[in-house]
């Protein structure tokens, strides 16, 4: 008897661990993708280019229009403004899309 009170109660401590192992991966889980989708939103409000001292801004791809880590991201300045591609194929793309071949004679 004393024994299946036993694992009685190991079962429940178990489930009771179990249980808030779950629950403090759904709190982290959802503080993470808080943290991760804030500084999304303020991108566009914020578009003046001096943040150097911030750490990880968000740009925004103008070919593909993803949002990518600015440290990661392929920087090109154009004209005035610097223009951030998430790779080389969008640079290469919007670059293509405004030079149309005018050295072809
Ligand atoms: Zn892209």
């Amino acid at each position: 008897m004393t024994f299946l009170a036993r694992v009685v109660r190991f079962l429940f401590w178990l489930l009771v661990v179990s249980w808030s192992v779950w629950l403090l991966r759904r709190v982290f889980g959802w503080m993470l993708q808080n943290a991760a989708s804030a500084p999304m939103r303020g991108e566009d409000a914020a578009a003046s280019p001096q943040t150097s001292g911030s750490s990880r801004r968000l740009v925004r791809d103008p070919v593909c229009g993803m949002h990518v880590d600015e440290t990661l991201s392929i920087p090109m300045r154009e004209g005035g403004e610097l223009l951030h591609f998430c790779s080389i194929a969008c640079r290469d793309a919007y670059t293509g899309g405004t030079k149309k071949f005018v050295a072809s004679a």
